[in-house]
């Protein structure tokens, strides 16, 4: 299928057998995942189970060694899919927010929208503070990025993948690297763009998040999916004993 001709019956995001490899380290052992418009499917699972590489994977940030990846519908594991079009549909934030310490929030907001959508300046900026006020930042337009706090750097790296108007976002805990008292300002925000639909995929520690906002939780061990259902109930009643062993440790 064209890259232009979005099939809306699709999944957002589907992963089929999707292996990965660092030389003889199978780090994704065959994930099979489908994550329908609207969802907020969290991920959650021991350090090195393969969470940031699945999700680099669904944007090709990582090239597979196996299976296929549909986004939307489209193949982007076949070579003649153009990738950078699909791309600019998936947002992603990370753990580090990656401003460009030179130049304010407007400007980090823009340049992205000037560089990949060809937007003109006043048309760039106009969206930016459209994003900005979604994120509670409006008033902080002119700021440089180390005048902010890191939670609000974070609503701006928030803001700034919101600004390419992307269908769907991927978090790889995005409040990992925040003082206790700044994650909740960013949950938030992340909350309330569930709220509005965002097809959301969010590897997170957070599991206050995951029951309260998440549609599905997704427990990965050793690059598997080794348990998923709903929240509530894979939090309280977890069925695999590597689940139970994870979640004793966390909880
Ligand atoms: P998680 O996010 O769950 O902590 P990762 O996906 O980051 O796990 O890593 C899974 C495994 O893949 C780890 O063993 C890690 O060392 C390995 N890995 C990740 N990225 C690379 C890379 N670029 N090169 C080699 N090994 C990698
Ligand atoms: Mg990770």
């Amino acid at each position: 299928m064209s890259a232009d001709l979005i099939d809306i019956q699709a999944p957002a995001i589907q992963t089929r057998g999707l292996v990965k490899s660092f030389g003889d380290n199978e780090v994704l052992s065959g994930i099979d995942l489908t994550v329908q418009a609207g969802e907020v499917v969290c991920i959650i699972g021991p350090s090195g189970s393969g969470k940031s590489t699945l999700l680099r994977s669904v944007n090709l940030l990582e090239e597979p060694t196996g299976g296929s990846i549909l986004i939307e519908g489209i193949d982007i594991t076949d070579p003649e899919t153009d990738i950078d079009r699909v791309r600019t549909r998936i947002g992603m934030v990370f753990q580090s927010f990656n401003l460009f310490p030179h130049m304010t929030v407007l400007g980090n907001l823009a340049i992205a929208q000037r560089r990949v959508k060809k937007r003109p300046k006043g048309e760039a900026e106009r969206v930016a503070r459209e994003m900005l006020d979604r994120v509670g930042l409006a008033e902080k337009a002119d700021a440089y990025p180390s005048h902010l706090s890191g939670g609000q750097q974070q609503r701006v790296a928030i803001a700034r993948a919101l600004c390419m108007n992307p269908d769907m976002m991927l978090f790889d805990e995005p409040t990992s690297a925040l003082d206790p008292e700044l994650v909740g300002e960013v949950l938030q925000v992340m909350r309330s763009l569930a709220d509005e639909g965002m097809t959301m995929l969010v590897v997170t520690h957070e599991m206050g998040f995951a029951r309260e906002v998440g549609s599905r939780l997704i427990f990965m061990d050793g690059g598997n999916i080794v348990e998923e259902g709903d929240p509530h109930e894979v939090l309280s009643n977890p069925q695999h004993q590597r689940t139970k062993d994870f979640l004793s440790r966390v909880l």
